[in-house]
């Protein structure tokens, strides 16, 4: 197998937790209540007058966290000048001075660890361990495609012609692009996104989620401080239907890289397909409705397991999480008890200790859209089971406790609900092919769990699911850079897969040229 990584490198190491050192470092940083952060648009020559909006802590809306500066239509335009006149000397460096400064900022990223988890945690209310997942996450994306732009981006493709003619293909940037990053992964997707697009030879616009501004500013300093000019990366925080708004229907933009909702990604394709423009390069990175499928041939505790930390883990805030559960008649009985158990072990508090499994969610608009689900499952649906709430986690914070319902089939589920409710639904050994239609008929395609031991049975669903990643025997969640390269298909996105080989690809444009020798 290929090491994408280089011959040296190796995914990130994240925090050692036998080191005494690097633990009480890290608790200090993320339990330091007095730190403020603060972030106003970085726009080369240009300052705007946008709104300032507070930032609290999801797990205790009493603690100001500090606010940011939004960008408003004047500074759109200036970024978007600038970015337009930035981009072709950063286009022309060699890919691997572009590969080096990714490198840097990589080694930065993990030498400042502590502080970017401690933002984590608080802007975001990031569990810690999910935190620190998200810093090796981000570390790792950086190095990849840095990596992939040396191997792609370093020279021409020789190719084929006939005597007295040489043919090369060249890859270079397209122009300016812009990243709309979501809040679920505000480190890790926000620098995947920005990294690719920069290794590629392209300016950048980023665009952090308005809930994750502070983590999105931190992120862009610290590439500005590895080398990358500050007109070749701008930050534009604010609305999205202000900012993200202007910024697609403009004619400058070359090419949209975005993770969200899919009736976002819609509404981006439709602004940017409006334009009398060059047709610009769209990446939608978007939801999902997850199953898993387990058989009577699994084994219930590695079923349960999987599915806690499928459904639950970084309060079901993944687009790769697991909401509903297909488990078979014959071990429904004893797996639905098993799950009931496991979740009244769950920890749902404080985000801050290493203890907590389950953090707040992010914020009051996505507590109303569980609290409205849950109330209509309570009605509709047998509820399994519900998970306590820490004494953290009944105050000032916007906590969830996660839950689960038996539902007689998937019509019941409108649509994604973006947090930590699982749905559990029984099939019958011969109706394999209806669940795997009934899967396919939700339109999305991003994650599939599969736990059995039959091949055969593995292989249908790998050969019938129309998903993105599916994972056999194992959870479903935390896909790895240069491992499991992630994304879907249909109403779940575009492609290329973040963390492959073909990411960067997208982002480029493509030139050939023959020479009469
Ligand atoms: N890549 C993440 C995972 O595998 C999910 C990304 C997302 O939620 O957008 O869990």
């Amino acid at each position: 197998p290929v090491n994408l990584f280089g011959e040296l490198r190796k995914n990130s190491m994240g925090v050692n937790f036998s080191n005494d050192n690097e633990l009480r470092a890290l608790a200090e940083a993320v339990n330091a209540k007095s730190g403020q952060w603060n972030a106003t648009p970085l726009v080369p020559g240009a300052q705007g007058n946008g709104p300032t909006v507070p930032v609290t802590n999801p797990a205790d809306r009493r603690d100001n966290v500090g606010s940011y500066v939004s960008a408003d239509a004047a500074l759109v335009d200036k970024a978007l000048a600038n970015g337009v006149a930035a981009q072709s000397n950063w286009d022309r460096l060699p890919a691997a001075s572009r590969a080096a400064i990714l490198e840097h900022a990589a080694d930065q990223l993990e030498a400042r660890r502590a502080e970017f988890i401690a933002l984590c945690v608080r802007e975001a209310g990031k569990s810690l361990p999910d935190a620190i997942a998200e810093i090796r996450e981000a570390a790792d994306f950086l190095r990849y495609y840095a990596t992939m732009a040396r191997r792609l981006f370093g020279h021409p493709e020789q190719l084929p012609g006939p005597t007295g003619e040489s043919n090369q293909l060249f890859l270079n940037g397209r122009g300016v692009f812009v990243c709309i990053s979501p809040w679920n992964f505000p480190l890790a997707i926000f620098l995947g996104q920005v990294s690719a697009a920069l290794a590629a030879g392209n300016s950048v616009i980023a665009k952090p989620a308005e809930q994750t501004s502070l983590i999105g500013y931190a992120a862009v300093k610290l590439l500005h401080e590895a080398g990358v000019p500050a007109d070749v990366l701008q930050y534009l925080p604010g609305d999205g239907a202000v900012v993200g708004a202007a910024l697609t229907k403009d004619p400058r933009v070359a090419g949209v890289a975005f993770t969200g909702s899919t009736e976002t990604a819609w509404a981006i394709n439709r602004a940017l397909a409006a334009r009398n423009a060059p047709i610009a390069a769209l990446i939608a990175e978007t939801g999902g409705q997850n199953a898993m499928i387990a058989d009577s041939s699994a084994l219930p505790e590695q079923i349960v397991k999987d599915v806690i930390a499928s459904a639950f883990q970084s309060a079901g805030q993944r687009c790769s999480a697991a909401r509903v559960l297909f488990v078979q008649e014959d071990i429904a009985d004893k797996v639905i008890g098993m799950l009931a158990g496991a979740m009244a072990e769950l920890k749902v508090g404080d985000p801050g200790q290493l203890s907590t499994d389950v953090g707040p969610v992010i914020d009051e608009d996505a507590l109303k859209i569980l609290n409205d689900h849950a109330a209509r499952m309570d009605k509709e649906a047998k509820k399994i089971a519900e998970a306590k709430l820490e004494p953290a986690a009944t105050g000032n914070g916007t906590f969830f406790a996660p839950r689960a319902y038996e539902i007689p089939s998937l019509d019941v589920l409108k649509r994604e609900v973006f947090g930590p409710v699982l749905h559990v639904i029984r099939w019958k050994g011969s109706d394999l092919p209806k669940v795997i239609d009934a899967i396919n008929g939700t339109g999305y395609g991003l994650t599939l769990g599969v736990h059995s031991r039959i091949d055969d049975t593995v292989e249908y669903i790998r050969s019938h699911a129309r998903v993105g990643n599916c994972y056999v025997n194992r959870n479903q969640i935390g896909a790895v850079v240069g491992v499991q390269p992630f994304g879907g298909e249909s109403l779940s996105g575009t492609g290329p897969k973040a963390g492959g080989p073909h990411y960067l690809l997208r982002f480029a444009g493509e030139r050939t040229l023959t020479i009469n020798t």
